[in-house]
């Protein structure tokens, strides 16, 4: 931190205008010159010339000023009054967003090509938030099924930003009696999920996960098709009505509008996954802006199940196949696999919950109601971390109607509101300085977010263009 004198701070600024400015050359290049390594103990950086989406709109040609973990301020191009002690980067054609907010995915359940709660442990958590994080999403929130060491697991990682994305969650989450989440599919040998069947449990289970330090309550309720007990009504007015009492934001895990429209009745505060039985008509439209309740819709989840199957030719774009470990990338090759995969009728359900999702979307997106962004990317081996965030962005700008821009508000910014964060998804002066630098321009062609050049977080470079990734900590 600089204590010197005013004058001299100015005096040097002027010493630094002959010698630190000049003609851009690459803009690759890293501009720091000889002062770089005293420079590096000041913890100030400024990214030069950078073309800014700050999560709400464009900035133009900017400097980011970065000191100490923070965006400190946002300066006109070539400003002549920047810290003379910086250690600067010039990014002339380079365009730099907010890290991605993702408000609902799993991290620890899922190794290669397999799947369930033996998998949480901190290195798996940590690969899965690197590689999160690789692809530019620098905040998970992990929407239930941690294992019970949850806590200490965030603690180490959001101390430490080379251990991937900050991570947030709602614990073990809580589900019905022989219910959603399903045990026996979803791998839960020893089930983190807690599942009351009357108000005085659920309250005593909201009770529980709020002292174990919870970020927010994760409720299922879903009968899986007609196939399962759904949680009842008097199950989760007592949640919602017992996590609000400890100030918890509650986030529904629904497939059909009926129990949707009675959480949002209820006062839930995100519909966590897209209405994929019917259209959302006018009274759930208006109750949702009444109430200010979120929606995340996770289109990529349903498409994810069959997508792979049917071979599109981005399957083998590096940005997918890096995502990828070996044996997911095998299992995928596998004719018979994908013959299995394409001849099951739930395949064709798939493919309908994605439409409607999507025109549930749209009208949502058309009506104003508070949109969030997720994946449910991390809660199996086809939900891949990372590269449905691209993914989900690409469906909503090509078939829901988002601009880019619009797009990149829900997974910045708006994301960021949803779970209450006031630090991050904007890069403005006094936020964490969490961005991703480009190089092409996401505001053309959403799919230009998978141009990364590299991603930083709390003002750390943390990674690099994504062919230098390894997936195979997955593996
Ligand atoms: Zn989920």
């Amino acid at each position: 931190m600089s204590r010197r004198p005013g004058a001299l701070v100015a005096l040097a600024a002027t010493a630094c205008l002959a010698a630190c400015s000049g003609p851009a050359q690459d803009p690759a290049t890293t501009a720091t010159g000889a002062s770089a390594a005293s420079d590096a103990d000041s913890g100030v950086i400024v990214i030069d010339n950078a073309r800014v989406f700050d999560g709400t709109r464009d900035l133009g040609e900017v400097s980011l000023v970065i000191r100490h973990g923070l965006i400190e301020r946002i300066a006109e191009a070539d400003a002549s009054d920047l810290p003379e002690d910086a250690d600067r980067i010039d990014h002339r054609g380079r365009f730099v967003i907010p890290g991605l907010v993702n408000d609902h995915a799993h991290v620890g359940n899922t190794r290669g090509t397999g799947h369930g709660d033996r998998f949480y442990t901190q290195d798996q958590v940590s690969a899965d938030l690197r590689q999160f994080q690789a692809y530019g999403i620098t905040t998970v929130a992990s929407l239930g099924m941690n294992g019970s060491a949850f806590g200490e697991i965030r603690s180490a990682i959001n101390a430490d930003p080379m251990l991937g994305a900050q991570l947030y969650g709602a614990g073990g989450g809580i589900g019905a009696p022989d219910g959603a989440p399903p045990a026996a599919n979803m791998g839960l040998a020893d089930d983190p999920v807690a599942r009351p069947a009357d108000a005085m449990s659920a309250r005593a289970a909201v009770r529980a996960q709020a002292e174990s330090g919870v970020d927010l309550i994760k409720l299922w309720v879903d009968d899986l098709g007609g196939k399962s007990p759904q949680m009842t009504p008097e199950v989760y007015k007592a949640a919602i009505e017992e996590a609000h009492r400890h100030d918890l934001l509650v986030a529904a895990h629904i497939h059909d509008l009926a129990p949707a429209a009675d959480l949002v009745a209820s006062g839930v505060d995100i519909i966590a996954h897209g209405i994929r039985d019917q259209a959302i008509g006018a009274p759930l439209i208006e109750a949702m802006k009444a109430a200010g309740t979120g929606y995340i819709a996770t289109l990529q989840i349903d498409e994810a199940n069959y997508i792979y199957a049917e071979q599109p030719d981005w399957l083998d774009t590096p940005f997918l196949r890096n995502a990828l470990p070996a044996s997911v990338r095998a299992q995928w090759s596998d004719a018979a696999w994908r013959e299995k995969k394409l001849a099951d009728p739930a395949t064709q359900t798939h493919r309908d919950a994605l439409a409607v999702n999507l025109a549930n979307l749209s009208t949502l997106r058309e009506a104003g109601v508070r949109i969030g962004f997720g994946t449910d990317a991390g809660a199996l081996p086809h939900r891949v971390p990372g590269f449905a965030e691209h993914r989900e962005l690409e469906l909503m700008v090509d078939q829901a109607g988002f601009s880019p821009e619009q797009a990149l508000v829900v997974a910045t910014s708006a994301a960021a509101q949803l779970l209450r964060f006031d630090d991050r998804g904007l890069l403005q002066p006094g936020k964490r300085a969490d961005f991703v630098v480009l190089s092409a321009d996401p505001l053309a062609d959403v799919r230009n977010t998978r141009s990364i050049e590299a991603v930083w977080q709390a003002g750390r470079k943390v990674a690099g263009p994504i062919a230098e990734y390894d997936a195979q900590a997955r593996d």
